[in-house]
């Protein structure tokens, strides 16, 4: 099958990509070759006995900064070896970066459908200003916190796309059941059980039991709904926006905000 989801993520720390390409679903994927990621070092791309990739900051203050030139080498070696290859559709430029648009599961989902990306993680104090206005297209972010470097962030966002290619997951782990996929209207995803049927005197909920498949998918749904209007209303809010809920929606939502008052 051919592969053109390609990551091209520029680290100084390669052996953390391992955690997903090979491990688990994604790693199962990575060897049938549904999706590939290669690493790049900017040390290959500095000419310094030391192989310097960072540096003192102008203006004082404390910390490193990443250079611009080892990093600029490294984006132009990417994206010769990246045109030169059959799938020569031009890829973002994706900065990990706490100032970033925060990462969300319909970017995950337009980085499935795409031809991947160039990532590139900072470490230090972050990396020379100029690299980022001449190469970076895009900075994503993972959340409101500072990580020390932004290959988990990059990890994170690999592994949420590529869990959507599909065939990576079974059938019965289907990733548009998940939750904010459409198919759920955005939701949250409603609880799960499995073996034993009573666990030291708790029981399964009793509709799950019961065969009754058009109950049970009422049943889900209105644990989703409930799930997300305790947790995250905002994304009910969302829902509501994009037309997404039923009139049995609606009526379910408002028998919960009258039970919430009593
Ligand atoms: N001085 C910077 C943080 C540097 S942290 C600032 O305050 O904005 C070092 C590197 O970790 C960053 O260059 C970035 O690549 C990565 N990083 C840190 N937090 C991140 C986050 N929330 N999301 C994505 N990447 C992050």
């Amino acid at each position: 099958m051919r592969s053109s989801l390609r990551f091209d993520v520029i680290t100084l720390f390669a052996p953390i990509f391992s955690a997903i390409s090979e491990q688990g679903v994604t790693g199962r994927a990575h060897a049938q070759g549904r999706w590939q990621v290669n690493t790049w070092n900017p040390r290959d791309f500095t000419h310094d006995v030391h192989r310097t990739v960072d540096d003192r900051p102008y203006g004082g203050g404390p910390g490193m900064v990443m250079r611009v030139e080892p990093l600029e080498k490294a984006v132009l070696a990417v994206q010769a070896q990246r045109q030169a290859g059959t799938d020569a559709e031009p890829a973002p430029v994706i900065l990990l970066s706490p100032q970033g648009q925060r990462f969300d599961q319909a970017q995950a989902q337009a980085l499935a459908a795409g031809p991947g990306a160039i990532m590139v993680c900072g470490r230090y104090e972050g990396i020379d200003q100029r690299f980022i206005d001449r190469w970076v297209t895009q900075e994503v972010s993972l959340g409101d916190f500072v990580l020390s470097g932004g290959e988990i962030a990059a990890l994170a966002m690999m592994d949420a796309a590529v869990r959507l290619l599909p065939g990576v997951l079974n059938d019965d782990e289907s990733a548009v059941q998940d939750s904010f996929n459409d198919e759920l209207s955005g939701l949250l995803d409603c609880p799960h059980y499995t073996r034993p049927e009573v666990y030291d005197g708790q029981a399964v909920p009793d509709i799950l039991l019961s065969g009754h498949h058009a109950n049970i998918v009422r049943w889900r749904r209105k644990q989703s709904l409930e799930a997300t209007w305790r947790k995250r209303p905002d994304l009910i809010e969302t829902a509501r926006g994009k037309g997404w809920l039923s009139r049995d929606d609606e009526k379910f939502l408002s028998d919960l905000q009258g039970n919430d008052k009593r």
